[in-house]
């Protein structure tokens, strides 16, 4: 025995009627058949309608009956000839005046019971079915049309599956020779013998409960889309139909808001252990969904999404998990539905960023063991179940973009770090995926084209393979990945020799490796044309200024015709933070500083690397010819804020001299601080028409009033000030030092590609 079960959709008109046939004699040559319909669409609305109309005495009512009997008259006609059309004419009739009746009375009473507003609902499956049935009958089938009303039972609104079963088997029995029985869905009587229906939409239930009694096979329930989808299509376009569910997820599907299946459907199925199909009139075809006992495992734990009002969500069945949620009259409630394999908390947070990001703010959210539920102000549903649809269903495709690590220093870590922990909220929010394939200190390397797991290469790499002699460069040098970058962390101007050979390669390469870009101007130059020749990228922002959008300026208004008067700029961490720290208030001497500035990173190896201004001088060669400028190092005129003893000696003797130098460069300081000003050591370049390139390149202690943005820097801030031609200067000014923000420059780089 299998049961199909016809929505209103389905049976709407003669065509689609024609289908429903087709549908159903051929499953009847399979095994016997219950077909349940519904009434037509929108039929019970229309007598709902009526019904309210006679009771408060609008003779309208009688036009809505009449043009009701019309559709179903033409049905007819177009279904059956001759005297079929006739008879089922004849008996169509006879219902509508009974219908018609019945509504005569509401009118003459002045109002409509509760009882007769049930009871006027019911003729409308009465009308379909035996419509159906008789065409079935036309067409040679051996077809019994049975009463519902005399079948299933209700008490206090509750179905008595006690009285209902027998009745139901005993029908079934007693005539052997039917292949289909037809019966009317939605529609039942109480204990007293009056009409009574099952609840809107409804006519699901009816079928479960014939299949249940029948002890059937299988449940159809056939409608207007192809199966229980991940959102209601008609709000979500992009929703696609939700293979196999368990009862339990149909059921909170269903009590949630999914109308395409009425809740109480499921409980006769499951417990009769018969599976529900729903499929689609439309496309036969069509695998639809599956509610069984155990369905297959899926990839992700979530299953659709639904929204019901927020005053509805009390009235969903007791024995259904619930939150306890509040939802103010006029919000609504969405609901994630899942198999209980998802963490609700962390769910509700990605709920809630996807919320965010689509500009709406969820009230309140919460999760049960299977469901979570945000809520949501009634005119942000649309937009909201969009957006929520988009970040849980729609999957995009994610473009993964390999990553070659080279060096393992305090920068290359942290954006290790950062992969490990945000990597997949990254791959959510850009598309893009971060997948490290490689990673070298200068002593070891590891290489897997599969990826490794950010959170294994501290544990990985002492075991890795010796890195000696560029073997990491030389190993990838034997690969072919496609949406590849070397990421080099290093500090070594050998790598930065290479570069060409990694864009011959098919590499992009991201570096915050500074000593790459401060070599001769054609060397730096053809860099940058193989990689464009091989329509590659090379990025290198976080060499000056960390993270500050310092050379994505500079050379934005270098491209834009505005053309770049001068560039003024503080972007050594080290000597800013040491000079800073004497402003109004001499703190600790100088060597102390500058050797806990070593200890923490800040210098290069010999800290006077950044006393004596090759730093600067790097940074400044990097900041001109970004604005187009091709400095060169003999251009630069350095004058490093100590004499050249302090240079042409071992380190000892450095600090030694520099403890001796203390006390003048606090009176120095005093000194300042009387004036108003403050030293700070600057590079900058300047329209300049007697110098080499047009533009007179310097770095020196400069002093600065408080009109200067100079003045204000703390600590290890950078700033830079751009001037031009055109445009009011531009000063970039903010943290310029941390391993943290050097990382984030290098990942936004990484990500632009
Ligand atoms: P029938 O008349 O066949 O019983 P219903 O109108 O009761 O059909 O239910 C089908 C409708 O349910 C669909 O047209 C669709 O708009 C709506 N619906 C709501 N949520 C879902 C969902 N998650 N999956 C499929 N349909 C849904
Ligand atoms: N005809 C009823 C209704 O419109 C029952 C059903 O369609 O399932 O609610
Ligand atoms: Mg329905």
């Amino acid at each position: 025995m299998k049961v199909l079960k016809f929505g209103g959709t389905s049976v709407a008109s003669a065509p689609i009627i024609r289908k429903v046939e087709k549908i159903v004699t051929s499953a009847a040559r399979q095994e016997k058949v219950i077909l349940v319909t519904s009434a037509i669409s929108k039929c019970t609305d229309t007598l709902i309608k009526i019904g309210t109309e006679a009771g408060e005495g609008n003779s309208s009512y009688k036009a809505q009956v009449y043009s009701l009997r019309c559709i179903h008259h033409r049905i007819i006609e177009e279904l059956l000839e001759g005297s079929a059309c006739t008879e089922a004419i004849k008996e169509c009739d006879a219902t509508f005046d009974e219908l018609e009746r019945f509504a005569d009375g509401i009118c003459a009473a002045g109002a409509i019971t509760p009882g007769e507003a049930d009871a006027i609902q019911t003729f409308g499956e009465l009308f379909s079915t035996r419509i159906i049935a008789r065409k079935l009958a036309a067409d040679g089938y051996r077809v019994l049309w049975i009463d519902s009303r005399e079948l299933i039972r209700t008490e206090d609104g509750k179905v008595r599956f006690d009285l209902t079963d027998p009745a139901i088997r005993s029908t079934l029995e007693a005539h052997p020779d039917v292949d289909i029985f037809v019966a009317p869905g939605f529609i039942a009587s109480d204990l007293q013998g009056r009409r009574v229906h099952l609840g809107r939409g409804g006519s699901d239930y009816s079928a479960a409960i014939y299949a249940a009694a029948s002890r059937a096979r299988i449940v159809e329930i056939w409608t207007d889309v192809p199966g229980i989808m991940t959102s209601d299509p008609k709000v979500i376009p992009a929703a696609t139909t939700i293979p196999y569910l368990s009862y339990r997820a149909a059921r909170d599907m269903a009590e949630f808001g999914a109308k395409v299946l009425y809740p109480p459907t499921v409980i006769p199925a499951q417990r009769a252990g018969i599976p529900i199909c729903i499929l689609n009139t439309y496309d036969p075809e069509a695998q639809g969904s599956f509610i069984l006992d155990n369905p297959p495992h899926r990839a992700s734990g979530l299953l659709g999404l639904t929204a019901l009002k927020g005053e509805a969500l009390a009235n969903v069945a007791p024995d259904v998990e619930k939150p306890a949620l509040k939802a103010a009259e006029g919000d609504v409630v969405l609901v994630l539905v899942g198999t209980g394999e998802e963490d609700g908390a962390e769910v509700e947070a990605r709920m809630v960023r996807a919320l965010a990001r689509a500009g709406i703010k969820a009230k309140g959210t919460a999760s049960t063991g299977y469901n979570v539920f945000a809520v949501v102000s009634a005119e942000d549903k649309r937009d909201a179940m969009l957006a929520i649809h988009r970040r849980f269903f729609e999957s995009k495709p994610i473009r993964t973009i390999n990553c070659f690590l080279a060096g393992y220093g305090a920068v290359a870590q942290a954006f290790i770090e950062m992969i490990a922990t945000s990597g997949d909220t990254i791959a959510e929010r850009t598309g893009k995926r971060i997948r490290i394939v490689g990673v070298s200190s200068s002593r070891k390397y590891i290489l897997n084209t599969d990826g490794i797991r950010p959170e294994d290469i501290a544990t990985v790499l002492p075991y890795g393979h010796p890195a000696e002699g560029g073997a990491f460069f030389d190993a990838i040098g034997t690969l072919s990945l496609k949406d590849a970058v070397l990421l080099d962390c290093t500090n070594s101007e050998s790598i930065g020799a290479r570069y060409e050979e990694f864009f011959r390669r098919g590499l992009n390469v991201v570096s915050c490796n500074r000593r790459a870009f401060a070599v001769p101007y054609a060397r730096y130059a053809a860099m940058k044309s193989t990689a464009h020749d091989y329509g590659l990228a090379l990025k290198y922002d976080t060499t000056v200024g960390t993270a500050l959008p310092i050379l994505e300026s500079i050379s934005g208004s270098a491209y834009s015709g505005d053309e770049i008067t001068a560039i003024e700029a503080v972007v050594s961490c080290t000597l800013n933070n040491i000079i800073t720290s004497y402003d109004g208030a001499n703190t600790e001497p100088l060597g102390t500083l500058l050797k806990q500035a070593q200890d923490i990173g800040l210098t290069e190896k010999d800290p006077r690397a950044d006393l004596g201004g090759r730093d600067a001088l790097r940074k400044l060669l990097i900041l001109a010819r970004e604005a187009g400028v091709p400095l060169e190092e003999s251009d630069v005129e350095i004058t490093p804020m100590l004499g050249p003893e302090f240079f042409d000696c071992p380190i000892e003797e450095f600090y030694r001299l520099l403890a001796e130098y203390e006390p003048k460069f606090i009176a120095r300081e005093a000194e300042l601080d009387d004036l108003g000003m403050r030293q700070r050591f600057v590079a900058s370049i300047q329209k300049d028409p007697s110098a080499r390139l047009g533009y007179k390149a310097e770095i020196k202690m400069q002093l600065v009033g408080m009109d200067s943005p100079f003045f204000w820097i703390s600590g290890t801030e950078n700033i830079v000030i751009i001037r031009s031609a055109f445009s009011a200067p531009l000063v970039i000014r903010g943290a310029g030092e941390g391993a943290r923000m050097a990382a984030s420059g290098v990942l936004n780089n990484i990500l632009s590609l």
